[in-house]
């Protein structure tokens, strides 16, 4: 393999090849992720994302890794769909302070036709304050894809989790193929991709380069790939499971942006728990966007004050105000 090749996207990586990265030695491994990452980026932006839950709990999927699955006590409360008013609120005020983008989730096996209507009528709402907008509402079929590509969505969420091999170890409720066609449908609807994975769920290496070969394979590729380290959240059927090695897991990083050379790869759950080393090796080795997690700026959101204090510390700034930013829509608010 050459260099040259590294940059350009490619659809076709066999697994022998990806599991070839990630045993390169570690500094050879970030060398080459750093050369694919500034050969597409600039090194040292980094997109800044926040997702609003628009729907919280009691999700009827059995994903071992969730609280919000409605099959593990984790304590946390059931909330009814947000009222539209109270989101166009929530998305004005991020508009207010300086906001181009809006991401909303709902903990859903997919949307009812009554719930829809609603999301259907938020999306068209946010889109006419001139935001752009991204959902997560579980799988979507064609015609769901094609209302919320009329409606003005511009992102859909939807991720692959793991490897096809390891996928059933975690969610038995919906296969792996769902999952695809749900991406095929928010494609084929016109609509932009954000798919990616959570590591530390007990997989073997060869999961990881399962899931990044599945995520190559898509064809063009996702334009946000979130990888995320698992968060343990006792209730959970995967409270207990072993931690994962930093380094295998900036290893993954490094090969995600090698493979999917102009994705935004997204630091995203975990982030809470890693060290700022951790942090920094992965955006050495070429993650350029991270996720603050969902709020409904009721509380103080101190993350966010860290992550500027890193930002500085490392020389980092973000991309451009393209999602919500917590701190200063707050300031924002009504007294
Ligand atoms: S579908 Fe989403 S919200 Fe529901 S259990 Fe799985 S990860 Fe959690």
């Amino acid at each position: 393999m050459t260099l040259a090749s590294d940059t350009a996207p490619r659809h076709d990586w066999r697994l022998d090849e990806i599991q070839a990265l990630f045993a390169l030695p570690f500094n050879d491994l970030l060398f080459r992720a750093q050369q694919v990452h500034r050969a597409h980026f600039d090194a040292n932006a980094v997109q800044v994302a926040t997702l609003l839950s628009i729907k919280t709990g009691a999700c009827p999927e059995d994903c071992k890794y969730c609280p919000q699955s409605g099959h593990y006590n984790t304590g946390l409360g059931k909330e009814k769909l947000l009222e539209v008013e109270r989101v166009v609120e929530q998305a004005a005020a991020a508009k207010a302070a300086g906001a181009s983008r809006f991401c909303m989730g709902a903990a859903w096996r997919s949307p009812r036709e009554r719930d829809l209507d609603v999301v259907l009528e938020m999306v068209k709402r946010v889109k006419a304050l001139g935001l752009e907008t991204c959902m997560t509402l579980g799988m979507l079929d064609g015609e769901q894809a094609d209302r919320l590509a009329a409606a003005g969505l511009d992102y859909y969420n939807h991720n692959l989790d793991t490897s096809p091999e390891y996928y059933g170890e975690i969610i038995t409720t919906r296969g792996y193929a769902e999952r695809l066609e749900t991406l095929g449908s928010v494609r084929q609807a016109g609509m932009k991709i954000c798919s990616g994975g959570i590591l530390g769920m007990g997989e073997a290496p060869s999961d990881r380069a399962g899931l990044l070969q599945q995520l190559a394979r898509l064809d063009p590729h996702p334009e946000s790939v979130p990888i995320n380290m698992l968060v343990k959240v006792p209730g959970t059927p995967l409270a207990d499971v072993d931690d994962l090695d930093p380094i295998d897991f900036v290893r993954a990083i490094a090969v995600a942006r090698i493979l999917l050379p102009k994705s935004h790869v997204r630091l995203s759950a975990g982030r809470e728990q890693m060290s700022e080393s951790t942090q920094a090796l992965a955006f050495l080795a070429g993650a350029n966007s991270i996720f603050h997690g969902d709020t409904l700026l009721t509380t103080e959101n101190p993350a966010v004050a860290r992550d500027r204090a890193l930002f500085d510390k490392l020389g980092l700034h973000p991309e451009q105000p393209l999602y919500y930013d917590a701190s200063a829509a707050r300031t924002a608010e009504p007294a």
